[in-house]
């Protein structure tokens, strides 16, 4: 349980006040007099204003939920529960669950589709508020979508009406929240290439708009990222296309995806990120030369380093190194935390005695 400090007034959007702001209405004059009328008014002010706050979350988020398990909302299946669980399928929702966040002084946590994520077996201490706005538009080559609709949706939605620009995300899980957060990318393509504005919470919980010029995207980053803002909504400018060749791309890349990615067992897509090519010492050029590949620059694929490391289906508890993919871990049954986390270690571990380069992590770790 996450303590609550108490706090003063009882409106939504109550913040302490000095004393003197709180009674704009009420001058005590030195040496003058009041009249009861005016002392009586005074009293129930102050022991309104200063009475024990009777606020809950649950009084002020209707709907909010208790110890609720995360795993069910991560494509790992591994983490413990939310303290506080809101399930936001409005703009107006999401920024009312913020301001509560901060009110109650919560720590808050925005959740899409889970599919890039590993959580603690300890779960959220906080307020997870899972990103269900569902609203699309599709009017000629502009898109625009709500954080919480789901790429998929997209993908099929667009390349069916003939307009280019998505094909490319064919298969690749979560919603347009956590995409354009994480500037998402596959087969050569990014999320930004067809991005025109996005429409953010700031942390003041201002509703604001940048264009993509703004946006600070870069190799599975953004300003949203590295700001911790909140995706509202993000705008798409499309290219007319060829409705049948734009499924048929859509429908090879899920096919890639089943052939080569081990997504017959829970996992959150690739741990670490591609390393760029100028960060692995000249030593190793030579060796890797095959293998580099220009998606969105020259990078190594983590894949290829961490097979060549021999690596592959190495496993510590119910966590395992996949065979079909080794940039993937997959949650063989009841993987912990613990497990990942472990596997993890290991593999930057032998990936740096073997090739002195360290390898980030592309997931978020909530520990
Ligand atoms: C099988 C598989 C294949 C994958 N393939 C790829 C791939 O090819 N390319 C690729 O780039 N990724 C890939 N991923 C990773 C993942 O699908 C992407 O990163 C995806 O864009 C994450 O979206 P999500 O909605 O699931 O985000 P989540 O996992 O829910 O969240 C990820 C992070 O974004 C934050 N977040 C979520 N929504 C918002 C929001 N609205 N505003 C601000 N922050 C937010 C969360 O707090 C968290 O920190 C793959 C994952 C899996 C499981």
């Amino acid at each position: 349980m996450v303590p609550h400090p108490p706090r003063a007034g009882c409106g939504f959007f109550a913040v302490p006040l000095a004393p003197k702001e709180k009674f704009p209405i009420l001058e005590m004059r030195p040496g003058g007099r009041n009249s009861p009328l005016t002392i009586g008014v005074f009293t129930l002010l102050v022991s309104f204003v200063y009475m024990p706050s009777t606020q809950t979350v649950e009084s002020l988020l209707p709907g909010v939920q208790r110890d609720v398990p995360l795993r069910d909302y991560a494509t790992f299946r591994i983490g413990g529960s939310a303290s506080y669980f809101f399930v936001a399928t409005t703009k107006d929702q999401i920024r009312q669950a913020f301001l509560v966040s901060r009110q109650m002084s919560l720590p808050l946590l925005v959740l899409s589709g889970g599919s890039n994520m590993l959580i603690s077996d300890n779960g959220f201490s906080g307020l997870v508020v899972l990103m269900k706005t569902a609203d699309y538009t599709l009017q000629s080559a502009a898109l625009s979508a709500e954080a919480g609709v789901s790429m998929d949706t997209l993908v099929q939605k667009t390349t069916e009406k003939g307009f280019a620009g998505l094909e490319w995300a064919g298969g690749l899980p979560g919603s347009v929240g956590g995409a354009v957060r994480g500037n998402a990318g596959a087969f050569g393509a990014e999320i930004k290439d067809s991005i025109a504005a996005v429409e953010f919470l700031d942390e003041k919980g201002n509703v604001r708009v940048l264009q993509k010029e703004q946006c600070e995207f870069s190799y599975r980053s953004s300003i949203f990222k590295t700001n911790g803002w909140i995706v509202l909504s993000a705008q798409f400018s499309l290219r007319e296309g060829d409705k049948e060749q734009l499924c048929e791309e859509a429908a090879s890349h899920i096919q890639y995806r089943k052939d080569h990615h081990p997504l017959e067992y829970p996992n959150a897509g690739s741990v670490f990120k591609n390393v760029d090519l100028k960060k692995l010492p000249k030593e190793f050029h030579e060796r890797v030369r095959d293998h580099v590949k220009t998606d969105p620059f020259p990078v190594v694929p983590a894949a290829y380093l961490i097979s060549e490391a021999g690596l592959k289906s190495r496993r510590i508890g119910e966590a395992q190194i996949s065979e079909k993919h080794p940039n993937y871990i997959i949650n063989l049954g009841g993987a912990s935390v613990r497990d990942v986390l472990e596997l993890i270690a290991v593999v930057k571990k032998e990936i740096w005695e073997k090739y002195h380069v360290v390898l980030e992590e592309e997931i978020t770790i909530l520990e």
